[in-house]
């Protein structure tokens, strides 16, 4: 049986790979900081407190389990933030993924799956976008997933660490079983912000521009449902001692802004109150995957399509735990 270390997996991505694999029977140990993650999304009895700018902290999992797989998912993931406050970005996502790699070569762990995102794109200049897209982030946060995908590839070349980075494109939804689910605070996303407004625990949602060059005027996004990504991330465990590499994960289907709140309306059956709101800095107009090289290297597809996403997310929104 494969012991995976999940960092980050009291998380949003985390907590929903880490689900998956107890479910297929691998060992996981979830390592959180606890900053953003939540407690009640620690599904396995083995957790560690851990932060990475401790490198004892880390090390200490290290000497305590024999970990063949770690999975990173313990980065900060707001781009304004990280235009506010870019320091934060570069010191714990890219120093923070320096730490662990420091430590996991000390102990001969030759092996990682690392979240990246479609952010490391910045504007595109064609969709879908596929992996030869140049890569031109526009934020921070961009940046340094971006730098890591390059200390990832030199760590390859040099220390022959074996690599998956799996670029998310929007990573939405939640498990069926309404046991985790998308919790972020404060709430940035779309498709949880449209259900608070639907559900009035919001006044209303802002359309983040409508005059983009798109059929209706509204950006368009790949909205793919957490359990594929989840998916994803167990066959990159057991594909990375055979390749090293970067690849996008998406559907290469887009939908608009104004499409999902009109499929929100459908499946809660209510009214969403909207305002046009200017542009959000940083937003391209189209982001849309080209999963071919998933599917090739990692005999990956999603299953599941939008109406899934927004059935799972308004179940959550109406049933929280936390
Ligand atoms: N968006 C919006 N209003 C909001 C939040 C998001 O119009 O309150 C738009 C945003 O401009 C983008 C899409 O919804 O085009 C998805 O944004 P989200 O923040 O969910 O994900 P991102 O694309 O930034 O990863």
């Amino acid at each position: 049986m494969k012991t995976i270390l999940v960092f980050g997996g009291a998380g949003y991505i985390g907590s929903h790979t880490t689900k998956l694999l107890l479910e297929n029977d691998y060992n996981v140990i979830v390592a959180d900081n606890l900053q953003y993650g939540h407690k009640e999304a620690i599904l396995t009895k083995h957790f560690e407190y851990a932060d990475l700018m401790d490198k004892e902290s880390l090390n200490n999992i290290f000497e305590k389990y024999k970990i063949d797989v770690v999975i990173h998912f313990a980065g900060f993931i707001s781009v304004g933030e990280s235009v506010e406050n870019p320091m934060k970005y570069y010191t714990n996502n890219v120093i923070g993924t320096l730490n662990l790699l420091e430590i996991m070569l000390k102990h001969n762990v030759k092996n990682i799956v690392f979240s990246s995102t479609a952010a490391i794109f910045g504007n595109p200049i064609y969709t879908p976008i596929d992996e030869s897209h140049p890569t031109n982030p526009i934020n921070p946060y961009g940046m340094s997933k971006l730098m890591i995908e390059h200390i990832l590839k030199d760590y390859h070349k040099a220390y022959n660490l074996n690599y998956i980075a799996l670029r998310y494109f929007n990573a939405s939804g939640c498990d069926e079983d309404g046991i985790i689910g998308e919790s972020h605070n404060p709430e940035t996303h779309l498709i949880p912000l449209i259900l608070k407004a639907i559900k009035g625990e919001k006044e209303y949602i802002k359309i983040f521009g409508d005059d983009y060059e798109t059929p209706d005027g509204t950006c368009i996004r790949d909205y793919i449902y957490i359990k594929d990504l989840a998916m994803a991330h167990k066959l990159a465990i057991e594909k990375i001692e055979n390749y090293s590499g970067s690849i996008n994960l998406g559907t290469s289907k887009g939908n608009s802004v104004k499409e999902i709140i009109k499929i929100a309306e459908k499946i809660t059956q209510k009214t969403c109150p909207i305002q046009i709101d200017k542009r959000r800095q940083g937003d391209p107009a189209i982001l849309i995957a080209s999963n071919q090289k998933a599917k090739e290297i990692l005999n990956w597809t999603p299953s599941y399509d939008i109406e899934d996403i927004i059935k799972t997310a308004w179940n959550w929104e109406l049933n929280k735990k936390f």
